[in-house]
Protein backbone atom coordinates (compact mmCIF):
# COMPACT_ATOMS: atom_id res chain seq x y z
CA UNK A 1 0.00 0.00 0.00
CA UNK A 2 2.97 2.58 -0.75
CA UNK A 3 0.43 4.45 -2.99
CA UNK A 4 -1.03 5.53 0.08
CA UNK A 5 2.32 7.64 1.46
CA UNK A 6 2.59 9.05 -2.09
CA UNK A 7 -1.44 10.23 -2.44
CA UNK A 8 -1.11 11.46 1.26
CA UNK A 9 1.95 13.96 0.09
CA UNK A 10 0.14 15.28 -3.02
CA UNK A 11 -2.92 16.06 -0.91
CA UNK A 12 -0.32 17.63 1.90
CA UNK A 13 0.76 19.63 -1.55
CA UNK A 14 -2.53 21.10 -2.64
CA UNK A 15 -3.19 22.21 0.98
CA UNK A 16 -5.82 19.63 1.34
CA UNK A 17 -4.64 16.91 3.68
CA UNK A 18 -6.84 17.40 6.62
CA UNK A 19 -4.81 16.93 10.01
CA UNK A 20 -6.74 15.81 13.27
CA UNK A 21 -6.08 17.75 16.41
CA UNK A 22 -7.77 16.79 19.94
CA UNK A 23 -9.66 19.89 21.39
CA UNK A 24 -10.92 19.58 25.01
CA UNK A 25 -14.44 21.28 25.20
CA UNK A 26 -15.72 23.73 27.59
CA UNK A 27 -19.00 25.07 28.01
CA UNK A 28 -20.64 28.18 26.34
CA UNK A 29 -18.68 27.34 23.13
CA UNK A 30 -15.19 27.39 24.29
CA UNK A 31 -12.76 24.94 23.99
CA UNK A 32 -8.79 24.26 24.78
CA UNK A 33 -6.35 23.54 22.53
CA UNK A 34 -2.58 23.04 23.81
CA UNK A 35 -3.32 25.17 26.86
CA UNK A 36 -4.57 27.92 24.92
CA UNK A 37 -9.10 28.72 24.90
CA UNK A 38 -10.42 29.52 21.81
CA UNK A 39 -14.01 30.76 21.17
CA UNK A 40 -15.00 27.71 19.09
CA UNK A 41 -17.07 28.96 15.28
CA UNK A 42 -16.63 25.75 14.18
CA UNK A 43 -19.19 23.94 15.92
CA UNK A 44 -23.26 23.31 15.32
CA UNK A 45 -24.19 24.02 18.46
CA UNK A 46 -26.21 26.62 17.51
CA UNK A 47 -28.30 27.26 20.48
CA UNK A 48 -25.34 26.87 23.00
CA UNK A 49 -27.68 23.63 24.34
CA UNK A 50 -25.05 20.59 24.51
CA UNK A 51 -23.40 22.52 27.44
CA UNK A 52 -26.91 23.76 29.00
CA UNK A 53 -27.19 22.68 32.87
CA UNK A 54 -30.99 20.74 32.14
CA UNK A 55 -29.19 19.21 29.30
CA UNK A 56 -26.66 17.80 30.96
CA UNK A 57 -28.66 16.92 34.52
CA UNK A 58 -30.89 15.08 32.06
CA UNK A 59 -27.90 12.27 31.69
CA UNK A 60 -28.04 11.27 35.25
CA UNK A 61 -31.08 9.20 35.56
CA UNK A 62 -30.50 6.77 33.21
CA UNK A 63 -26.48 6.81 33.79
CA UNK A 64 -27.38 5.31 37.16
CA UNK A 65 -27.76 2.30 35.15
CA UNK A 66 -25.56 1.96 32.00
CA UNK A 67 -23.84 3.76 29.68
CA UNK A 68 -24.83 1.66 26.69
CA UNK A 69 -28.38 0.70 25.14
CA UNK A 70 -26.35 -2.98 25.13
CA UNK A 71 -28.75 -3.84 21.74
CA UNK A 72 -30.23 -2.51 18.05
CA UNK A 73 -33.15 -1.01 19.19
CA UNK A 74 -35.61 -4.00 17.32
CA UNK A 75 -33.70 -6.54 19.95
CA UNK A 76 -33.88 -4.95 23.30
CA UNK A 77 -32.26 -1.56 23.39
CA UNK A 78 -35.06 0.84 22.66
CA UNK A 79 -35.39 2.01 26.25
CA UNK A 80 -38.11 4.17 28.18
CA UNK A 81 -35.83 7.17 27.55
CA UNK A 82 -35.95 6.21 23.32
CA UNK A 83 -39.77 5.92 23.70
CA UNK A 84 -39.80 9.39 25.62
CA UNK A 85 -37.82 11.23 22.96
CA UNK A 86 -39.48 9.82 20.11
CA UNK A 87 -42.84 10.64 21.13
CA UNK A 88 -41.02 14.11 22.38
CA UNK A 89 -40.08 14.85 18.75
CA UNK A 90 -43.24 13.71 17.25
CA UNK A 91 -45.42 16.42 19.17
CA UNK A 92 -42.55 18.76 18.27
CA UNK A 93 -42.66 18.05 15.01
CA UNK A 94 -46.60 17.80 14.81
CA UNK A 95 -45.82 14.02 13.11
CA UNK A 96 -48.13 11.48 14.04
CA UNK A 97 -45.10 9.33 14.59
CA UNK A 98 -40.91 9.72 15.08
CA UNK A 99 -37.86 7.08 14.33
CA UNK A 100 -34.43 7.33 15.74
CA UNK A 101 -31.33 6.49 14.20
CA UNK A 102 -27.72 6.33 15.34
CA UNK A 103 -27.34 9.25 13.61
CA UNK A 104 -28.37 11.67 11.13
CA UNK A 105 -26.19 9.95 8.53
CA UNK A 106 -27.90 6.22 9.66
CA UNK A 107 -31.42 8.56 9.39
CA UNK A 108 -30.47 9.49 5.44
CA UNK A 109 -29.12 6.41 4.08
CA UNK A 110 -31.46 4.21 5.67
CA UNK A 111 -34.10 6.16 4.97
CA UNK A 112 -33.98 6.42 1.14
CA UNK A 113 -32.31 2.84 0.75
CA UNK A 114 -35.81 1.56 2.47
CA UNK A 115 -38.42 3.57 0.52
CA UNK A 116 -36.63 4.19 -2.53
CA UNK A 117 -36.39 0.91 -4.96
CA UNK A 118 -34.26 -0.01 -8.24
CA UNK A 119 -37.39 1.01 -10.79
CA UNK A 120 -37.34 4.61 -8.66
CA UNK A 121 -36.34 7.40 -10.07
CA UNK A 122 -34.52 10.01 -7.71
CA UNK A 123 -34.11 13.32 -8.36
CA UNK A 124 -31.31 15.28 -5.97
CA UNK A 125 -30.21 18.82 -5.71
CA UNK A 126 -26.26 18.75 -6.90
CA UNK A 127 -25.11 20.50 -3.19
CA UNK A 128 -27.52 17.44 -1.19
CA UNK A 129 -25.31 16.23 1.54
CA UNK A 130 -23.07 13.32 0.94
CA UNK A 131 -25.36 10.86 3.12
CA UNK A 132 -28.49 11.95 1.36
CA UNK A 133 -26.37 11.11 -2.40
CA UNK A 134 -24.95 8.01 -0.35
CA UNK A 135 -28.85 6.76 0.70
CA UNK A 136 -29.51 7.37 -3.27
CA UNK A 137 -26.66 5.37 -4.91
CA UNK A 138 -27.70 2.38 -1.97
CA UNK A 139 -31.26 2.44 -3.30
CA UNK A 140 -30.08 1.19 -6.82
CA UNK A 141 -32.24 3.83 -8.06
CA UNK A 142 -31.80 5.99 -11.43
CA UNK A 143 -30.23 8.99 -10.05
CA UNK A 144 -30.88 12.63 -11.67
CA UNK A 145 -29.03 15.12 -10.37
CA UNK A 146 -30.22 18.72 -11.02
CA UNK A 147 -28.14 21.92 -10.55
CA UNK A 148 -28.31 23.94 -7.58
CA UNK A 149 -31.70 25.53 -6.77
CA UNK A 150 -32.14 24.78 -10.81
CA UNK A 151 -36.37 24.17 -10.77
CA UNK A 152 -36.54 24.65 -14.35
CA UNK A 153 -33.83 22.27 -15.14
CA UNK A 154 -35.63 19.58 -12.13
CA UNK A 155 -38.90 19.99 -13.96
CA UNK A 156 -37.48 19.46 -17.23
CA UNK A 157 -36.18 16.13 -15.66
CA UNK A 158 -39.61 15.35 -14.26
CA UNK A 159 -41.07 15.82 -17.75
CA UNK A 160 -38.92 13.19 -19.02
CA UNK A 161 -39.20 10.75 -16.65
CA UNK A 162 -41.87 8.01 -17.70
CA UNK A 163 -45.19 8.54 -15.56
CA UNK A 164 -44.93 4.85 -14.58
CA UNK A 165 -41.82 4.66 -12.40
CA UNK A 166 -42.01 6.29 -8.56
CA UNK A 167 -40.65 9.09 -8.22
CA UNK A 168 -38.67 11.23 -5.41
CA UNK A 169 -37.78 14.71 -4.83
CA UNK A 170 -34.98 14.92 -2.13
CA UNK A 171 -33.05 17.91 -0.72
CA UNK A 172 -31.47 19.54 2.16
CA UNK A 173 -33.82 22.10 3.85
CA UNK A 174 -30.25 24.53 4.36
CA UNK A 175 -27.44 23.55 2.29
CA UNK A 176 -24.74 22.60 4.82
CA UNK A 177 -21.32 24.29 2.65
CA UNK A 178 -23.56 27.45 0.92
CA UNK A 179 -25.64 28.12 3.82
CA UNK A 180 -28.59 28.87 2.09
CA UNK A 181 -32.19 27.37 1.95
CA UNK A 182 -33.80 25.07 -0.33
CA UNK A 183 -36.91 26.36 -2.36
CA UNK A 184 -39.29 23.84 -0.43
CA UNK A 185 -42.75 25.48 -1.86
CA UNK A 186 -41.67 25.38 -5.13
CA UNK A 187 -40.12 22.05 -4.38
CA UNK A 188 -43.59 20.65 -3.09
CA UNK A 189 -45.63 22.17 -6.18
CA UNK A 190 -43.29 20.30 -8.88
CA UNK A 191 -43.88 17.49 -6.80
CA UNK A 192 -47.54 17.24 -6.92
CA UNK A 193 -47.43 17.96 -10.78
CA UNK A 194 -45.40 15.00 -11.31
CA UNK A 195 -46.42 12.87 -8.16
CA UNK A 196 -43.38 12.72 -6.68
CA UNK A 197 -42.71 12.57 -3.44
CA UNK A 198 -40.53 15.05 -0.84
CA UNK A 199 -37.99 13.95 1.59
CA UNK A 200 -36.61 16.88 3.38
CA UNK A 201 -33.47 17.13 5.66
CA UNK A 202 -33.19 19.41 7.89
CA UNK A 203 -29.84 18.68 9.89
CA UNK A 204 -29.29 22.63 9.76
CA UNK A 205 -32.60 23.71 9.71
CA UNK A 206 -34.27 22.21 13.21
CA UNK A 207 -33.78 24.49 16.04
CA UNK A 208 -32.41 27.50 13.49
CA UNK A 209 -35.98 28.47 11.85
CA UNK A 210 -39.56 28.62 11.70
CA UNK A 211 -41.18 30.57 14.79
CA UNK A 212 -40.97 27.40 16.74
CA UNK A 213 -37.49 25.95 15.90
CA UNK A 214 -39.09 23.22 13.33
CA UNK A 215 -36.72 23.87 10.04
CA UNK A 216 -37.18 25.55 6.98
CA UNK A 217 -40.65 23.54 6.51
CA UNK A 218 -42.39 25.50 9.07
CA UNK A 219 -40.93 28.99 7.87
CA UNK A 220 -42.21 28.19 4.23
CA UNK A 221 -45.53 26.61 5.57
CA UNK A 222 -45.00 23.48 3.68
CA UNK A 223 -44.57 20.92 6.59
CA UNK A 224 -48.04 19.11 5.31
CA UNK A 225 -47.03 18.77 2.16
CA UNK A 226 -43.56 17.01 3.08
CA UNK A 227 -43.63 13.45 2.96
CA UNK A 228 -40.35 12.94 4.52
CA UNK A 229 -38.65 14.52 7.10
CA UNK A 230 -35.44 13.88 8.50
CA UNK A 231 -33.61 15.50 11.28
CA UNK A 232 -30.58 15.21 13.60
CA UNK A 233 -30.44 15.92 17.22
CA UNK A 234 -26.29 16.71 16.77
CA UNK A 235 -26.67 20.36 15.77
CA UNK A 236 -28.66 22.76 16.84
CA UNK A 237 -30.08 19.97 19.81
CA UNK A 238 -26.73 19.67 20.93
CA UNK A 239 -26.37 15.87 21.34
CA UNK A 240 -26.46 12.89 19.14
CA UNK A 241 -28.49 10.90 16.78
CA UNK A 242 -30.87 10.52 13.77
CA UNK A 243 -34.88 10.87 13.09
CA UNK A 244 -37.40 10.08 10.64
CA UNK A 245 -40.76 12.74 11.28
CA UNK A 246 -43.98 11.19 9.65
CA UNK A 247 -46.89 9.08 9.33
CA UNK A 248 -47.78 6.04 11.56
CA UNK A 249 -47.15 3.80 8.57
CA UNK A 250 -43.77 5.25 7.45
CA UNK A 251 -42.03 5.01 10.63
CA UNK A 252 -43.45 1.41 11.02
CA UNK A 253 -42.03 0.94 7.57
CA UNK A 254 -38.42 1.78 8.49
CA UNK A 255 -38.60 0.35 11.85
CA UNK A 256 -39.10 -2.77 10.12
CA UNK A 257 -36.49 -2.19 7.05
CA UNK A 258 -34.11 1.09 7.47
CA UNK A 259 -31.21 -1.32 8.14
CA UNK A 260 -29.12 1.45 9.12
CA UNK A 261 -31.59 1.23 12.53
CA UNK A 262 -32.21 -2.37 12.61
CA UNK A 263 -28.57 -3.49 12.34
CA UNK A 264 -27.05 -0.49 14.26
CA UNK A 265 -27.21 -0.53 18.36
CA UNK A 266 -29.69 1.85 19.75
CA UNK A 267 -28.71 4.97 20.99
CA UNK A 268 -27.09 5.54 24.72
CA UNK A 269 -30.49 6.12 26.96
CA UNK A 270 -28.84 9.36 28.14
CA UNK A 271 -27.77 10.85 24.93
CA UNK A 272 -32.14 10.52 24.03
CA UNK A 273 -32.81 11.79 27.93
CA UNK A 274 -30.41 14.57 26.95
CA UNK A 275 -31.80 15.37 24.00
CA UNK A 276 -35.53 15.18 25.11
CA UNK A 277 -34.53 18.04 27.54
CA UNK A 278 -33.05 19.88 24.98
CA UNK A 279 -35.98 19.73 22.32
CA UNK A 280 -37.80 20.60 25.42
CA UNK A 281 -35.58 24.24 26.21
CA UNK A 282 -36.30 24.54 22.98
CA UNK A 283 -40.50 24.70 23.08
CA UNK A 284 -40.19 26.25 26.18
CA UNK A 285 -38.03 29.11 24.83
CA UNK A 286 -38.80 29.11 20.46
CA UNK A 287 -37.60 32.87 20.86
CA UNK A 288 -33.84 31.38 20.81
CA UNK A 289 -34.07 31.16 17.64
CA UNK A 290 -34.92 34.15 16.89
CA UNK A 291 -31.74 35.69 18.76
CA UNK A 292 -29.59 33.42 16.73
CA UNK A 293 -30.91 34.59 13.43
CA UNK A 294 -30.48 38.27 14.33
CA UNK A 295 -26.84 37.78 15.98
CA UNK A 296 -26.41 35.98 12.19
CA UNK A 297 -27.81 39.33 10.54
CA UNK A 298 -25.54 41.37 13.00
CA UNK A 299 -22.84 39.33 12.16
CA UNK A 300 -23.35 39.56 8.14
CA UNK A 301 -23.67 43.61 8.41
CA UNK A 302 -20.54 43.81 10.51
CA UNK A 303 -18.45 41.68 7.61
CA UNK A 304 -19.83 43.43 5.35
CA UNK A 305 -18.46 47.00 6.93
CA UNK A 306 -15.24 45.96 6.65
CA UNK A 307 -15.38 44.61 3.36
CA UNK A 308 -15.91 41.06 3.73
CA UNK A 309 -18.89 39.67 1.42
CA UNK A 310 -20.46 36.47 2.57
CA UNK A 311 -21.55 34.08 0.19
CA UNK A 312 -24.44 35.43 -1.36
CA UNK A 313 -27.81 33.53 -0.26
CA UNK A 314 -26.50 32.06 2.68
CA UNK A 315 -28.58 32.95 5.61
CA UNK A 316 -28.80 32.15 9.13
CA UNK A 317 -25.75 30.86 11.42
CA UNK A 318 -23.43 28.73 8.58
CA UNK A 319 -21.64 32.38 6.90
CA UNK A 320 -18.99 30.94 4.02
CA UNK A 321 -16.63 33.38 2.34
CA UNK A 322 -15.23 32.41 -0.42
CA UNK A 323 -11.69 32.47 -0.66
CA UNK A 324 -10.73 30.27 -3.70
CA UNK A 325 -7.22 28.95 -3.24
CA UNK A 326 -7.07 25.89 -0.78
CA UNK A 327 -3.98 27.25 0.59
CA UNK A 328 -4.35 31.08 0.90
CA UNK A 329 -8.02 29.32 2.89
CA UNK A 330 -5.97 27.53 5.33
CA UNK A 331 -3.37 30.19 6.16
CA UNK A 332 -6.19 32.68 6.71
CA UNK A 333 -7.85 30.41 8.75
CA UNK A 334 -4.26 29.75 10.50
CA UNK A 335 -4.33 33.74 11.15
CA UNK A 336 -7.81 34.07 12.30
CA UNK A 337 -6.99 30.95 14.95
CA UNK A 338 -3.86 33.05 16.41
CA UNK A 339 -6.50 35.38 17.53
CA UNK A 340 -8.29 33.28 19.08
CA UNK A 341 -11.20 31.95 17.40
CA UNK A 342 -11.88 28.53 15.54
CA UNK A 343 -13.51 28.68 12.21
CA UNK A 344 -14.21 25.74 9.41
CA UNK A 345 -11.40 25.86 6.37
CA UNK A 346 -13.40 23.82 3.95
CA UNK A 347 -11.41 22.69 0.75
CA UNK A 348 -12.19 20.13 -1.87
CA UNK A 349 -13.75 17.42 -1.68
CA UNK A 350 -16.04 18.68 0.61
CA UNK A 351 -16.39 21.82 -1.99
CA UNK A 352 -15.58 22.46 -5.92
CA UNK A 353 -12.29 22.75 -6.44
CA UNK A 354 -11.39 26.94 -6.55
CA UNK A 355 -13.99 27.44 -4.09
CA UNK A 356 -12.39 26.72 -0.92
CA UNK A 357 -13.71 28.81 1.66
CA UNK A 358 -13.75 29.82 5.45
CA UNK A 359 -16.81 28.62 7.04
CA UNK A 360 -18.25 30.25 10.04
CA UNK A 361 -20.66 29.04 12.62
CA UNK A 362 -22.88 31.09 14.55
CA UNK A 363 -23.84 30.16 17.68
CA UNK A 364 -26.06 32.06 20.57
CA UNK A 365 -23.00 31.24 23.01
CA UNK A 366 -21.12 34.36 21.89
CA UNK A 367 -22.49 37.83 21.82
CA UNK A 368 -22.48 40.81 19.46
CA UNK A 369 -19.15 42.12 21.10
CA UNK A 370 -17.49 38.62 19.91
CA UNK A 371 -18.88 38.79 16.72
CA UNK A 372 -17.63 42.77 15.69
CA UNK A 373 -14.11 41.49 16.93
CA UNK A 374 -14.27 37.92 14.61
CA UNK A 375 -15.25 40.05 11.91
CA UNK A 376 -12.26 42.66 12.55
CA UNK A 377 -9.71 39.66 12.30
CA UNK A 378 -11.41 38.02 9.74
CA UNK A 379 -11.25 41.14 7.48
CA UNK A 380 -7.36 41.75 8.77
CA UNK A 381 -6.53 38.06 8.13
CA UNK A 382 -7.70 38.22 4.48
CA UNK A 383 -6.59 41.63 3.62
CA UNK A 384 -2.95 40.63 4.92
CA UNK A 385 -2.90 37.32 2.91
CA UNK A 386 -4.01 39.51 0.14
CA UNK A 387 -0.76 41.69 0.91
CA UNK A 388 1.29 38.62 0.95
CA UNK A 389 0.19 37.11 -2.15
CA UNK A 390 0.61 40.95 -4.33
CA UNK A 391 4.20 41.19 -2.52
C1 LIG B 1 -24.60 16.95 9.55
C2 LIG B 1 -25.55 16.56 8.50
C3 LIG B 1 -26.07 15.27 8.47
C4 LIG B 1 -25.59 14.19 9.38
O1 LIG B 1 -26.05 14.32 10.68
P1 LIG B 1 -25.24 13.58 11.86
O2 LIG B 1 -26.24 13.49 12.96
O3 LIG B 1 -24.08 14.43 12.18
O4 LIG B 1 -24.84 12.24 11.35
C5 LIG B 1 -27.04 14.99 7.53
N1 LIG B 1 -27.45 15.93 6.65
C6 LIG B 1 -26.95 17.16 6.63
C7 LIG B 1 -27.44 18.17 5.63
C8 LIG B 1 -25.97 17.52 7.55
O5 LIG B 1 -25.46 18.75 7.52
Amino acid sequence: MEWLTRQLELLAEQGLKRERRALSPLADGWVEWQGRRYRNFASNDYLNLASHPRVLAATNEPLKSTVGSRASALVSGRTIWHEQLEETIATFEGSEAALLFPTGYAANVGTIAALVDSNDVVFCDRWNHASLIDGCRLSGAKLRVYRHDDLDGLQRELCKCSTSSRKWIITDSVFSMDGDIAPLAKLCDLAAEFEADLIVDEAHGTGVFGATGRGVAELTGTEHRIAVRIGTLSKSLGTLGGFVAGSRSLIDWLWNRARSQVFSTALPPAICAAASAAIEILQAEPERCRYLLELCDFFRSELQSHGVQPMLGSIGPIVPIVIGDSIATLTIAQHIEGSGYLVGAIRPPTVPNGTSRLRISVTSAFNPADLSNLAVTIADAISSSNNNASS
